[in-house]
């Protein structure tokens, strides 16, 4: 059997603004709420043979905000939640550190994707990275990948202010992850 047929396109997804709504520090379990039409693009996703992982700083902890612990349990509450629709996230990625502790795995450096790269036999190619911000882009152009901006969250902030001064280019951008699924099975098919 050749190996390459094995391998399968992922998705790459952001938590905050992407998933769920933004809402600053996430530092308590009543305060996460499931975006709008989220779990519905995931499924289509999902069905059309994509692996999901979810790619997130959570600097919170390292601050002093909260408890290391509260991330999982938010992590759980989402596959719980994703779980009712057939939803299933392959894996969580997160940066625990602190900004200033210069590691290799916080966005937009590519740490947590090549962990991923390493684990899981990922078709680079048919990949995609979706956030609502410019670091999700930088990322996707740091690990080859195309990048979609969402305009939740912070997105038409980053879109209006941020875009402009970053050397790098969207591939897509999408009101929400629902309009972002539609484009890529659009592609797929075309
Ligand atoms: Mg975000
Ligand atoms: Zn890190």
């Amino acid at each position: 059997m050749n190996f390459k047929s094995q391998s399968f396109p992922a998705i790459f997804l952001d938590r905050d603004g992407t998933i769920n709504e933004e809402v600053g520090y996430l530092n308590h379990p009543s305060r996460l709420k499931i975006l709008k039409g989220v779990p519905q693009a995931l499924k289509k996703l999902q069905e059309a043979g994509f692996k999901l992982f979810i790619v997130t700083n959570q600097s919170g902890p390292a601050r002093g905000y909260f408890p290391y612990e509260l991330v999982d349990q938010i992590h759980n509450l989402i596959k719980k939640r994703l779980k009712k629709y057939g939803v299933e996230i392959t894996e969580f990625l997160v940066c625990f550190h602190h900004p200033s502790e210069n590691c290799h795995c916080r966005k937009p450096k590519t740490g947590l994707i090549e962990k991923a790269l390493s684990f899981y036999s990922i078709d680079i190619s048919k990949s995609y990275v979706i956030g609502d911000k410019c670091i999700d882009l930088e990322l996707a152009q740091n690990v080859g990948m195309k990048g979609i901006l969402v305009l939740t969250g912070y997105g038409k902030g980053e879109l209006q202010y941020v875009l402009p001064q970053k050397n790098v280019k969207p591939y897509f951008i999408a009101k929400n992850l629902l309009e972002a699924a539609n484009f890529i099975l659009n592609e797929m098919s075309s």
